[in-house]
């Protein structure tokens, strides 16, 4: 491996940093429209002020630290991820990509390389599912595809769009981005692979599309010790065999070429008392594709199975949502591999089961993802963890590809 022109106690320093800004007695806890992710960012803030970035905030409420170029018609090369975490987790999740690119900015000051390109540190607002029962809310502003009707949402008496506003954006103009060229994005992986593979890095070529189905299975509440069991419509036994049935065929897919998971992660029964036969089911399945025919070919399973019930139960299924997979740009992915390989990084490719900033910034822009490992394959937990070298790695092989990126003509 070549020496490291990023400096890896520095991004080590900064991520236990912002680590410690945390919820009191709640490692690693920062949720996005709270005191202390506004608390983290007034650190980020500064961090970016002192790497001798210009520091904004865009209309999506996105944190934008800015490294102008010597064309100003070459555009924009963006780095970045977020800076919110799940309740309980997240000391790496997002953090990292975010660090990672301010690094970059800062080693690039610091080799004395002036960019053609404007490079942007971005921490993207509220990925992860805010109070507001949304995600990605300042990615999808960026992208132009933030829905009208998401800012009406209330918590606690404050609408989402009182909330961007609070953090110093405002949702309602429009924030479309057409100067990007590329968009890169490091994330600890999440999961098990590139750990088990003994791999530095993982090259993300798709982030897997997401679909939730609602199931209501209604059959007839009954009294348990008068009903027969050959006379009663079992709402429960019927989604026992349903749930059962779509982990079957999931595992069946799982098995082909691409990316496949189906998950029935909430289950409630009513009236849901012991001396009653249960009445009614409801069941949500989130289902994640690499492939859109094949999830195109789950569906169609699921409303086959559905017309195939025991007697006495009938189902409703509704669609709650429909994201489809994003392809990452090949090109990039080409040159993220170039990258690895000249900073001596071991890699493959592999799909993103997780949602992330860059499925909608690829709605605007050519984009990619890297990973790197994820101790046991954990996050969103206390445990999640990933080394401060490894994530240095990947800032090394980010910088390789953004100077490489600069030098091409037609970018
Ligand atoms: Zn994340």
């Amino acid at each position: 491996m070549r020496n490291l022109w990023v400096n890896t106690d520095r991004i080590g320093a900064d991520l236990d940093a912002l680590a410690a800004i945390t919820d009191p007695g709640r490692p690693w806890t920062r949720r996005a429209f709270s005191p202390r992710f506004d608390q983290g960012r007034d650190w980020l803030r500064t961090r970016f002020a002192q790497a001798g970035l210009r520091v904004a905030l865009d209309a999506g409420g996105n944190l934008i630290g800015t490294r102008p170029g010597t064309d100003p018609d070459a555009g924009t090369i963006l780095l970045g991820s977020h800076s919110d975490t799940v309740p309980d987790g997240g000391r790496f999740d997002g953090v990292a990509g975010v660090i990672v690119a301010l690094e970059v900015a800062r080693m690039l000051d610091e080799q004395g390389i002036q960019l053609r390109h404007t490079l942007e540190v971005v921490d993207f607002l509220a990925e992860e599912v805010s109070v507001f029962g949304v995600s990605c809310t300042g990615s999808r502003a960026m992208a132009g595809v933030l829905p009208d009707d998401w800012l009406g949402l209330i918590h606690e008496g404050r609408s989402l769009d009182q909330a961007i506003r609070d953090v110093g954006g405002d949702a309602t103009a429009r924030a479309r981005r057409d100067d990007i060229r590329a968009f890169l994005e490091l994330h600890i992986e999440q999961g098990p692979v590139l750990e088990a593979e003994g791999l530095d890095l993982g090259i993300v070529t798709a982030i897997a599309g997401i679909e939730r189905i609602e199931i209501v299975l209604t059959g007839r509440p009954d009294h348990a010790g008068t009903a027969p069991m050959d006379r009663r419509a079992d709402a429960l036994v019927a989604a026992a065999a349903l749930v059962t049935a779509i982990d079957a065929e999931a595992q069946a897919r799982a098995q082909g070429p691409d990316h496949f998971t189906a998950t029935v992660g909430e289950f409630s029964i009513e009236p849901g008392a012991a001396n009653v036969v249960p009445g009614r089911v409801r069941m949500l399945i989130d289902a994640r594709a690499e492939a859109r025919p094949e999830m195109e070919e789950f569906l169609r399973w699921i409303e086959d199975r559905l017309t195939a019930l025991p007697d006495g139960i009938t189902a409703e299924s509704r669609l709650l949502s429909d994201n489809r997979p994003t392809p990452m740009n090949e090109g990039l992915v080409k040159q993220l591999e170039v990258a690895s390989t000249n900073c001596g990084a071991s890699h493959r490719r592999m799909v993103s089961g997780a949602g992330h900033d860059a499925a909608f910034v690829a709605q605007i822009a050519p984009s990619i993802m890297i990973f790197v490992p994820s101790r046991d394959g954990r996050s969103h937990c206390l445990e999640e963890f990933s080394t401060t070298p490894s994530i240095a790695l990947g800032a090394e092989v980010i910088a390789d590809a953004v100077i490489a990126l600069d030098k091409q003509k037609g970018n």
